[in-house]
């Protein structure tokens, strides 16, 4: 995994903005996770994108949530629900 190292404008401490916890937190390039979700700057809609369907008839379906654990409740309910 890549790794780029970033001061945040906020606290200071340095972390790395290519990370999953960055990347699924949101905010600016130069806000650590712990920043972004105390002081709530990630105002983007969170969207997710589910598969439905299998082979040539897969969809995809672009959902849009309120919070991250809204969307990641719905894809694990979605993915759970295929049976597989
Ligand atoms: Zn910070």
């Amino acid at each position: 995994m890549a790794v780029e190292m970033r001061e945040c404008k906020h606290c200071g401490i340095e972390f790395n903005c290519r990370s999953y916890a960055k990347k699924s937190v949101g905010g600016y390039i130069n806000e650590c996770v712990d920043c972004v979700e105390e002081l709530g700057t990630e105002t983007a809609v969170k969207y997710r994108g589910v598969v439905s369907g299998d082979g040539k008839m897969a969809a995809i379906s672009i959902v849009k949530f309120e919070s991250d654990a809204d969307a990641d409740a719905y894809v694990r309910s979605f993915n759970g629900g295929k049976g597989d």
